[in-house]
């Protein structure tokens, strides 16, 4: 059997946090592993209620195929609300739905990569990026991210050297936590213009920020053409599997044809769903709502930190999103911290399968969303301690 699949497949593994969360399936161990927004934040009975009305409304319509472009009125809302919370002016025609964000990036090197083309990432990058183009087999060529953004000397380096596209996740970025300061946004954009690099801005986290200033996307600077990303899994609920991408009319097109490729169209009914909740609710407290939870997980995560880890190790202060980035002393390798860990009933991923070129032993992200603060406290005291048994 072997001898049969695609040469391409070679290179790609199943992904490394999907088997992971199969050891923590048990409910004794308190798990920083998944990236799993808080499910006692899903709106359960508001979209109950919108499914109720949806079915009895226009119920055969929303069981019917629909266009690839998605729901009009959907798109419609997203790009309303793009002008009223991001201050950003966005065409709803630019906007194409898709199944997740997640599928942007598989359609996205569909209609751009070729066979060794060079895609310039963060490093540590995110997961599902790396897969998904992988199966391209294009040349990754990493660029360090720093506090406050990519090392712009790499980057730059990087794409002299003829890159085709950058992907970067400049909010709260999955795995570090690291957001691009104003000043480095500014740098990247002029950057990729003067290049002419493609940009892939994947922005699923640019709501919840629960510190600081809101920025505007680095897409917002660009003035050559690029590809924004966005996704209703952290504000609403990921079992929709409802993203979106903007972009311009040419690119637009291409993504359209590597969508009805793929999968025709995102689901009718789920789209009818989401549209009748947002027209039927105040979505903009519910995300208030998220963001003062993930706020406060946050803070008790870095402050239990503080507290139980030894004072060498350093950690990342993320002001939004999801995850922290932790970096232990040179030696240490998170890979077998991970199994004295699990032996302790917590849980976390190694930094290493966010490196494409293989370093990062020493490092793990951490999730604070999925995880109350008490259980916070309790998982981050077993860390410290096995953490603590590694530098004796
Ligand atoms: N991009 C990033 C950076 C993510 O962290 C995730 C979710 N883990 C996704 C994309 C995919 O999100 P979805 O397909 O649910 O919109």
């Amino acid at each position: 059997m072997a001898d049969k699949f695609a040469q391409r497949m070679g290179t790609v593994h199943r992904s490394f946090i999907r088997e992971i969360l199969k050891v923590t399936a048990d409910s004794e161990i308190i798990s920083f592993a998944g990236g799993l927004p808080n499910p006692e934040l899903f709106p359960v009975p508001a979209m109950g209620q919108a499914a109720s009305e949806v079915f009895a409304d226009i119920g055969a319509s929303a069981l019917q195929y629909s266009t690839t472009e998605g729901d009009a009125g959907l798109r419609r809302i997203i790009a309303d609300r793009y002008r009223t919370v991001r201050g950003l002016e966005v065409d709803p025609d630019s906007i194409l739905v898709t199944t997740g964000s997640q599928q942007i990036l598989d359609i996205f090197a569909k209609v751009f990569l070729d066979k060794g083309d060079k895609v310039v990432i963060e490093s540590p990058g995110y997961l599902g990026a790396i897969q998904a183009f992988s199966l391209f087999e294009p040349e990754f060529v990493t660029v360090s991210l720093e506090n406050d953004g990519p090392n712009l000397e790499e980057l730059e380096a990087a794409f002299k050297d003829g890159a085709k596209c950058f992907y970067a996740v400049p909010n709260f970025q999955n795995p570090s936590g690291v957001s691009y300061s104003l000043e480095k946004r500014k740098a990247v954009a002029a950057l990729l213009d003067k290049y002419d690099v493609l940009f892939v801005e994947d922005d699923p986290y640019g709501e919840l920020r629960f510190m600081g200033e809101d920025l505007p996307t680095v897409y917002s600077f660009c003035k050559k053409p690029g590809v924004l990303c966005g996704s209703f899994s952290k504000i609403a609920a990921p079992g929709f599997r409802i993203g979106w991408v903007v972009t311009e009319k040419e690119i637009y097109d291409k993504l359209v044809i590597a969508k009805q490729a793929s999968d025709l169209h995102t689901s009718t009914v789920a789209q009818a769903i989401m549209r009748r909740y947002l027209e039927s609710n105040d979505i903009e407290s519910h995300v208030d709502l998220i963001r003062d939870r993930y706020g406060r997980q946050r803070e008790v995560m870095v402050e239990m930190i503080r507290k139980y880890f030894p004072s060498e190790v350093v950690i990342t202060e993320p002001e939004g999103g999801m995850f922290l980035w932790v970096t232990m002393p040179e030696g240490v390798s998170s890979m077998d911290l991970f199994d004295v860990a699990i032996k302790q009933k917590v849980a976390f991923v190694p930094g290493r399968p966010f490196y494409v070129d293989g370093s990062g032993e020493n490092t793990l992200r951490l999730n604070f969303s999925n995880s109350d603060e008490s259980r916070i406290e309790e998982g981050i005291k077993r860390l410290g301690k096995a953490i603590e048994s590694f530098l004796d």
